[in-house]
């Protein structure tokens, strides 16, 4: 097993021989190293067991049934799992794992992967502080000019939301210190690599991508990161050849996680959800951009009665706050 790292500019190989060392993987100005989690090989792929994973994180075991439920909790940390599924519960927020939850010799066993790329920077961001420094943070309202975005069912167009929700959160992150960057103000088109670009000549050192979900009546919010590279999007059950490529973003893997997780959190908190959890997604932006970054689909403009919500400018404050909430938690994590 051979996992190359990356955090900023500072890039160092780490060799592993059949063992999962489970805090090594964040940047490279790291303390102690996390005990050491023996991994299984079930149906082909690396597997931790989850007793191991709560001592290795010191949490105490409140197990329904070890084999199919467990939730575990620390003050400050809780992980809750179940066999088959894709989804896990960490710090109170839903997170969609590169492996599902598997039942087998009389417990759990969470993928490798999951812990190292999913739990890790939740669990422990403390391993993240000094990492950046927050100088330019960049917003990027979805959309724009001939390309109008999702359309709701009172034929108001994502575009405009995206905007007006933008300035609402770089209002809300005045006196932050850091320089807020629209990637467009205006309703003009704007191409993924133009946006791309812009972060990249404007030196951001986050990336917000804000967007409106459609998807007939579903509603809630849900908030995407870059897949760990070797495992399949959220919406893949299956890895391709192409997962297996690195990507660009994938050297911010543990930023992009603890940053989508706590805007994840205080969305969900802020609206009362429902919560669809932070997701994978090889989006064109999350490959390229030049820094730690996500995608945020703040609701579900083609339901009728989330649209009405979207519609309410009262509302979109809520959203622009709680979005502005977890870029600060982040900020205030990792500088
Ligand atoms: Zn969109």
């Amino acid at each position: 097993l051979k996992e190359v790292i990356a955090v900023g500019n500072k890039r160092r190989v780490v060799i592993l021989a059949g063992v999962v060392l489970a805090g090594c993987f964040s940047a490279a100005a790291t303390t102690t190293r996390a005990p050491a989690l023996k991994t299984q090989k079930l149906m082909g792929r690396d597997y931790v067991s989850a007793a191991d994973v709560a001592t290795a994180y010191g949490l105490g075991g409140d197990q329904h049934r070890a084999d199919t439920v467990a939730l575990y909790r620390a003050p400050g940390r809780q992980l809750q799992i179940e066999a088959d599924r894709r989804d896990a519960t960490i710090n109170g927020v839903r997170h969609w794992l590169a492996v599902p939850v598997m039942s087998a010799r009389g417990g759990l066993w969470m993928g490798a992967v999951d812990v190292e790329k999913s739990l890790e920077p939740v669990f422990r961001p403390d391993r993240l502080r000094g990492s950046v420094k927050i100088r330019t943070i960049i917003l990027d309202p979805g959309h724009g000019g001939a390309d109008r975005g999702a359309r709701g069912p009172s034929g108001q167009s994502e575009k405009w939301f995206t905007l007006d929700l933008a300035k609402r959160v770089q209002r809300e992150l005045d006196g932050s210190g850091a320089q807020v960057m629209l990637t467009r103000s205006s309703d003009v088109t704007m191409s993924l690599a133009e946006r791309v670009e812009f972060c990249r000549r404007n030196r951001g050192d986050l990336f917000v991508s804000l967007h409106f979900n459609s998807g007939g009546t579903a509603s809630g919010i849900e908030t995407f990161c870059l897949p760990a590279a070797g495992t399949s999007p959220t919406a893949s059950a299956a890895v391709r050849p192409t997962d297996q490529q690195r990507q660009p973003g994938n050297q911010f893997d543990a930023h992009n996680v603890l940053l989508a997780h706590y805007v994840q959190e205080a969305l969900v908190k802020a609206t009362g959800g429902p919560d669809r959890g932070v997701r994978r997604a090889r989006f064109y932006l999350l490959r390229h951009i030049s820094c730690p970054a996500i995608l945020v689909e703040a609701g579900f403009l083609s339901n009728p009665s989330e649209e009405k919500k979207i519609q309410t400018p009262s509302h979109r404050d809520r959203l622009a706050k709680s979005i502005a909430e977890g870029i600060l938690r982040y900020k205030r994590s990792v500088e």
